[in-house]
């Protein structure tokens, strides 16, 4: 195991930090994974499964048993580590900007078709190649003055040469579930069943640019750019772990052992790859994925556990305005899974206080929080 620590750019002077990357394996033996931990960085059960990584892929790095080289960033935000204020943890956003940790990555397909135009002849196997190099060359040349412009070009350029990119988040109170897209979907669809997950959610772009999207959509982004049919060379997801407070070893230890699984399954470790449980639920398109929003303020008394099946108009909570008394129930705005809800339990009018999973691609635009 190769440790690297990469230095982050200094907001002001004698306030440097770094990022950690735990490489194992022998690059260029076999793929790269990418798996990091809690690019939101409050949110605290992907450092623990990292946690359990660590160990696993030591013990197996020294038993010979990696086909490829696994790296991994164990806290994937020391920004958003240290943002502490009043007593609470805000690891999301960027105070100094106010951006969120997990968007606006770069959409580099212009600059690598560019690059590689002309330069793509008849032999397929050597396009991933070919794009990869112009992607990393793309990657360095990000502007990267800023701690978060280097945390994102430093996560993009590890993120470069791996087929497969596994970013571990986690939601407020959740069951486990995924993001990816469409064209990543069938070859995860494994890593879903060997990690449990509760519901999946498909957009193509999902109008945040989050980490994963970067890293996937520029294969077939690129591929439609230049007119020829590229493989999907990068799988990427953001699989959110639950939620915050979902922090213990039996939670952690079990997801491990889910993604070592699934890197077994694709031939990435020489161990026994038993077959995954049956899949839990079918995919469904993140458009279909519907808030319940606070149309005032108050207290928020949930009538439902994520997890719930629920039908269009069920009652999900009650929102209570504790000057008038008034009380205003809360329906399920579509039939599915009520996947996520807020742990706080005061809203402010305009908020979204839970997520149901439904099957039908109702909305358009930013499909992602904020
Ligand atoms: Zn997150």
């Amino acid at each position: 195991m190769k440790t690297v620590h990469h230095a982050l750019a200094e907001a002001t002077p004698g306030t440097r930090q770094s990022l950690l990357s735990l490489h194992y394996g022998e690059p260029g033996s076999g793929p790269r994974v990418l798996i990091l931990a809690s690019l939101h960085a409050d949110e605290v059960p992907g450092m623990l499964v990292a946690h359990h990584l660590r160990r696993r892929l030591a013990e197996l790095e020294a038993a010979q048993r990696l086909r490829g080289e696994i790296v991994l960033v164990p806290a994937a935000n020391p920004i958003g580590l240290q943002q502490w204020l009043g007593g609470y943890h805000h690891g999301r956003f960027e105070l100094a900007s106010g951006e969120n940790f997990n968007r606006h990555y770069a959409d580099l397909t212009e600059a690598v078709a560019t690059a590689v135009q002309g330069r793509l002849g008849d032999d397929a196997a050597a396009h991933v190649a070919c794009v990869r190099a112009a992607l990393g060359e793309a990657v360095a040349a990000l502007p990267a003055a800023t701690p978060l412009e280097d945390l994102r070009r430093l996560l993009l350029g590890l993120a470069a040469e791996a087929e497969l990119v596994i970013d571990l988040h986690c939601d407020s109170e959740a069951v486990l579930h995924l993001y990816t897209t469409p064209a990543c979907w069938p070859a995860l669809q494994p890593l879903a069943r060997c990690l449990g997950a509760r519901a999946v959610l498909l957009a193509e772009r999902s109008g945040g640019d989050p980490f994963d999207e970067a890293c996937s959509m520029l294969w077939p982004a690129l591929g439609q750019r230049l007119g020829m049919a590229l493989p999907q060379a990068c799988l990427a997801l953001t699989v959110e772990l639950r939620g915050e407070a979902d922090v213990s070893h039996a939670l952690a230890a079990a997801d491990a052992e889910g993604l070592l699984q699934f890197l077994a399954l694709r031939g990435l470790l020489d161990i026994d790859a038993a077959e995954p449980p049956p899949p839990l639920c079918e995919a469904t398109p993140l458009a279909g994925s519907v808030p319940l929003v606070a149309p005032h303020g108050g207290i928020v008394v949930f009538a439902r556990q994520p997890g719930d099946v629920v039908q269009a108009g069920d009652l999900i909570a009650e929102l209570i305005d504790p000057f008038s008394g008034a009380t205003t129930p809360l329906l399920a705005p579509v039939s599915g899974l009520f996947f996520a809800r807020d742990q706080r339990r005061f809203a402010r009018a305009g908020g979204r206080l839970g997520k149901v999973a439904g099957s039908q691609a109702l909305r358009q635009g930013r499909l992602l929080s904020p």
